[in-house]
């Protein structure tokens, strides 16, 4: 049977590009590899962090992609014709929506469950928060998933965050390659 592959993009948004209120650096860079591969995959999927103004988050956080300003939009090099499902998170006042399987408008191991997928491929930002999240939120819901190392990036507020988080993703089951390696 064939195997069905999902793309899941993860945060790919204004305020985490350089530029924006909690800016990752380099994180726009990801973008034009992002567009290159999506084609290859039967389905994708594109969250998005989506705080309400006085969120709980922002303790922790600087405020950062408020529902409704230009922050929260996805990077306008991010070529969103090509997702077919759009996920929001971190919706309400007291929910920090770091997982993708957290998100408060779609059930998205429920929907991926549907749609037969059998391989999750996951990309984005931020490789030490969101993405990692995602990530072992996938394997805990028994998806094969993959980690495509050359399409994320880390905040690193500690040096070496982002290579810890890849290797805590790896010792919980991920399987780490890099996009030129998708067709292998
Ligand atoms: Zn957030």
């Amino acid at each position: 049977m064939h195997k069905k592959r999902c793309l899941l993009i993860v945060d790919i948004q204004n305020d985490f590009c350089p530029g924006g209120l909690l800016a990752v650096a380099r994180g726009d860079e990801i973008v034009p590899r992002i567009n290159r591969i999506m084609g290859r995959f039967d389905l994708v999927v594109a969250s998005r962090d989506m705080h309400p103004a006085g969120s709980s988050h922002f303790k922790k956080w600087p405020v950062h992609c408020v529902a409704g300003t230009p922050g929260a939009d996805f990077h306008p090099g991010l070529d969103i014709n090509k997702v077919h499902c759009f996920i929001e998170k971190g919706t309400t006042l007291e929910d920090d929506g770091y997982s993708d399987f957290e998100s408060t408008n779609l059930d998205l191991a429920g929907y991926l469950g549907s749609q037969a997928v059998s391989e999750l491929f996951v990309c984005g930002l931020a490789t030490d928060y969101c993405v990692q999240a995602t990530v072992l939120d996938a394997l805990r819901h028994g998806f094969k998933t993959i980690v495509l190392a050359d399409c994320i990036r880390a905040v690193d507020v500690q040096p070496e965050d982002g290579a810890r988080a890849l290797q805590e993703m790896q010792q919980h089951g991920a399987i780490i390659i890099t996009s030129e390696q998708l067709d292998i």
